[in-house]
């Protein structure tokens, strides 16, 4: 879902909602989205130095300084605060001495079987939307003619089953946040008027939409809440409290906007980008949710194996597939990881919200010509000739790409920094 606008969605991305705490001040935090436990950071106190904690600052959350204006940095520690003229305080943080900062020196142990290099390795599967039912809710299908529908949400879900086929047998054990049709929350649009009305009446942006009437207005959010927030939110409870995988893979293919007409049409569009966690916008962090991830994450350093990780599986499409990399520079949300020119950093829901590493990747464009026809080919015995190639099927080829980039991260492993070791409060 790297194109946000591709069925209209771009104006959403700022989207959060305010409440009223005890002493009648705002909390503000995103709609349908619990309200942040700072205490839950307490386990992090002196853990990371002042040189460590802003060299992760800059580099991975928050490049533009939009943070700054809610820290006050004290003698031994930094404070955050719900406003810019530092009234609400949110939550302080002690840094380690630099004497007494715990060691970054490495924990080696054995080189990986390399029949097995994913042994003791708890991987989460995450296929991107929902699919089935759901489809046309989420906007994520499209059909050309009389050709078969082509459905993200099954697409993903597709590769996935094939991609678990590896990790399996290469020793991971696999668990998922879904793996049918149905959605993981039990919340339904329905349920989820109020929120919309809510919303609809602090947000300016959604008076933007002349071609909705209200009450399809007020549906329409609804869904955006049900699919975007409310699912998202049940998939990172999943994860966070029963999975507690080593890391996650969020896999979706991709779709380029389509033009002025709306109408789906192809064009020639080969590229790929993963995303590793970060770069906050100024509009994100006015929210205390969303500084409370930053927090989080940052504390937690998953950073370097979302890196690591993100970076094989891109050399193995750059290798194998060939194709040029996404260029998010001046796109106002991502920016550059510097470890690979497909890995850009981008606070997305999903990997602001499941603990843990996780590696979004963003496949093959579904309405480019030549993606679409192996697409449309299905998944098939043997290999064909798509787009002057003989090829697998896309499904095949899209989860070997990513087996052989992490099967590869991890038989190189020979030492392990303990960067991300327990992620329970
Ligand atoms: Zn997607």
């Amino acid at each position: 879902m790297v194109r946000a606008c591709l069925f209209g969605w771009a104006m959403f991305t700022g989207f959060c909602a305010m409440a009223f705490g005890a002493e009648g001040k705002p909390i503000l935090f995103s709609p349908v989205s619990e309200a942040p436990e700072w205490r839950l950071l307490d386990g992090y106190q002196g853990t990371i130095t002042r040189g460590q904690f802003e060299e992760r600052l800059h580099r991975i959350f928050d490049p533009s300084g939009a943070l700054q204006k809610y820290l006050q940095w004290g003698e031994d520690g930094v404070e955050i605060f719900r406003d810019p003229a530092r009234t609400q305080s949110l939550f302080q943080l002690r840094f380690a001495r630099p004497e007494s900062a715990p060691s970054s020196s490495s924990v080696s142990f054995s080189l990986a079987d390399p029949q097995k290099p994913l042994l003791g390795q708890v991987i989460c599967l995450d296929p991107g939307h929902i699919g089935g039912d759901w489809a046309d809710i989420e906007e994520r299908t499209f059909r050309i003619g009389r050709d078969r529908p082509v459905v993200e949400g099954e697409l993903n879900l597709q590769t996935c089953r094939l991609l678990a086929e590896r990790l399996t047998a290469a020793g991971a054990k696999v668990v998922w946040t879904h793996e049918g049709f149905q959605p993981t929350t039990e919340v339904r649009p329905a349920d989820l008027y109020p929120e919309a009305i809510q919303y609809l009446l602090q947000d300016p942006l959604s008076r933007r939409m002349p071609r909705y009437s209200v009450n399809g207005l007020i549906r329409w959010n609804a869904e955006l809440l049900f699919y975007r927030s409310a699912e998202i939110q049940a998939r990172a409870r999943r994860v966070n409290e029963e999975l507690r995988p080593d890391f996650t893979l969020c896999l979706h293919y991709n779709a380029a906007p389509w033009g002025p007409t709306r109408r789906a049409s192809l064009r020639s569009i080969n590229r790929l980008v993963l995303f590793a966690h970060g770069s906050y916008t100024a509009n994100e962090l006015a929210y205390d949710d969303q500084k409370f991830h930053l927090l989080r994450k940052l504390l937690e350093n998953s950073s370097p194996d979302e890196l690591e990780i993100s970076a094989a599986i891109a050399r193995q499409f750059q290798e194998k597939w060939g194709f040029r990399a996404e260029d998010c520079a001046g796109s106002g949300y991502a920016h550059a990881s510097g470890v690979s020119p497909y890995v850009w950093h981008r606070n997305l829901i999903a990997n602001r919200l499941f603990r843990g590493p996780v590696i979004f990747v963003e496949g093959p464009y579904m309405n480019d010509r030549t993606m679409y026809g192996w697409i449309q080919a299905g998944q098939y015995e043997g290999t064909r000739r798509i787009g002057g190639r003989e090829r697998q099927n896309i499904f095949q080829e899209y989860a070997d790409r990513v087996a052989d980039g992490i099967l590869e991260r991890f038989r190189n492993l020979k030492g392990h920094s303990p960067t991300f070791t327990n992620y329970s409060p």
